[in-house]
């Protein structure tokens, strides 16, 4: 049998175990997922939890009956990984033995590197400090709201990937819409304002024109003030304090810190200065050509998108096929920044852009139409196991985009 050893059952590891299982059996492979976590998170849903329009149990799945009908599963923590000996070390010492493995492990979310964070800060980024932000809003009585993103981290290995000074724009977008709906609803609106601020030289960063433009006419409409070039230093109970000495006001803050690469891939030298796992461009490791690397936790990924995880998930695993096989069409890896951002309200905004990557696509639609498709999105994840919609939804999407553009 050829062991396949897949590290991290989110977004990117659940897209390679789906696209290997229709053909394991045959071809002998033995397919091992190892997680931490018994659930698949569906962390785009967490900006919902913090707005107690859902609960936990709403945005996850168990993993394990998924990957056992067709593979071993093993809820642990990997505590090291050695690409000479080709094993992974289980916290309890055992050791798992791979002729592929897949680092689909995610990127660390270091809210340790701002300090007050722990005493004075929130965030919609896990599955604790989402229902917690719920409270802390539940609680709010008004004042000046403040949600941004520390600066993000990246090595050297990959000069060519582009590079960004914040991780992931989506949840401040997200989060800043969401809570002017969720203030309005409680008749706190008029009595508090929302204050964004980003990182980078322009909030979005990495889509071209078209959405910036989308995105300033409706924060203004919204009455939501975005502040650039702001570099977090810390926070304290009633402000937040930047580098440059400037400060906000601070009821609430609300905060998507920096990203780094996963621990077990920083300890067992497998990362860059950042800690993110360095790939070619097909997501092999630079050093290690038996270990991809995708998702959050990798090099290439930027920004750090669940679609952009998924789409290299595809491709690993048709990479995986030809090599065993010497037969199959290699997935088609098209980078793009492609979310769909909750504004509360039933109304979404739908944004697709590759000007990052050099390419001229860039498109901002609003409307309930994207908010519908963003819960058809959720619903058949979540249904269906972590599974993405067919090709013919993707390929009838585009069509419909192309309409708009
Ligand atoms: C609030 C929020 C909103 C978002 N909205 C969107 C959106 O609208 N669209 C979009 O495309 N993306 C969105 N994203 C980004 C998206 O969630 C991530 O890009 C995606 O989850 C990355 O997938 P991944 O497989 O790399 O990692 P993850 O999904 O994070 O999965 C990594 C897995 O590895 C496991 N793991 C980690 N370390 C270990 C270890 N040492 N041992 C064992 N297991 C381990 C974890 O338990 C986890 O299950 C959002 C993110 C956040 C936080």
């Amino acid at each position: 049998m050829y062991r396949v050893v897949i590290l991290g059952a989110g977004f990117g590891g659940m897209t390679v175990f789906h696209h290997i299982v229709p053909w394991a059996k045959k071809e002998q492979v033995q397919l091992t997922v190892i997680d931490e976590r018994e659930t698949f998170l569906l962390k785009p849903s967490l900006p919902e939890v913090a707005m107690g329009e859902k609960g936990i149990q709403d945005v996850t799945f168990a993993v394990r009956p998924v990957i056992e009908a067709h593979g071993t599963f093993l809820c642990s923590r990997v505590q090291r990984i050695d690409p000479e000996d080709k094993s992974v070390v289980l916290e309890d010492g055992t050791k798992i033995f791979y002729d592929t493995l897949v680092l689909a492990l995610g990127a660390q979310k270091d809210f340790r590197a701002i300090p007050g964070f722990s005493d004075f800060g929130h965030s919609v980024c896990t599955d604790v400090l989402a229902p917690r932000l719920f409270q802390a809003l539940e609680e709010f009585s008004g004042g000046d709201l403040v949600i941004g993103s520390a600066p993000m981290t990246q090595g050297t290995r990959t000069p060519d990937v582009p590079f960004l000074k914040a991780a992931c724009e989506g949840p401040v977008g997200e989060i800043a819409f969401m809570v002017d709906a969720y203030l309005q609803r409680r008749g706190l609106r008029e009595k508090s304002r929302i204050h964004c601020f980003s990182p980078a030289d322009v909030f979005f960063e990495d889509v071209g024109d078209k959405v910036h433009e989308a995105f300033g006419e409706f924060t203004e409409q919204h009455q939501i003030g975005i502040e650039t070039k702001k570099i977090i230093d810390h926070l304290e109970a009633d402000k937040v304090v930047f580098a440059d000495g400037t400060e906000i006001p601070s009821a609430l803050s609300i905060l998507i810190p920096a990203y780094r690469g996963p621990e077990v891939v920083a300890e067992s030298h497998l990362g860059d200065e950042a800690g993110f796992a360095p790939t070619d461009e097909q997501f092999r490791h630079l050093d290690y050509p038996d270990i991809y690397a995708i998702g959050d936790g990798a090099s290439r990924t930027v920004p750090k998108l669940g679609h952009l995880a998924v789409e290299q998930g595809a491709l690993v695993a048709s990479l995986l096929h030809r090599e065993l096989t010497g037969r199959g069409a290699i997935h088609d890896f098209d980078p793009e920044i492609f979310c769909i951002m909750n504004m509360g309200n039933h109304r979404a905004m739908l944004i697709r852009s590759n000007t990052l990557y050099g390419g001229n696509m860039d498109i901002a639609y609003y409307g309930a139409v994207s908010s519908f498709m963003k819960k058809a999105f959720d619903d058949y994840l979540l249904h269906l196991k972590g599974k993405m919609p067919p090709d013919i939804a993707q390929r009838l999407l585009n069509v419909y985009l192309q309409r708009l553009a």
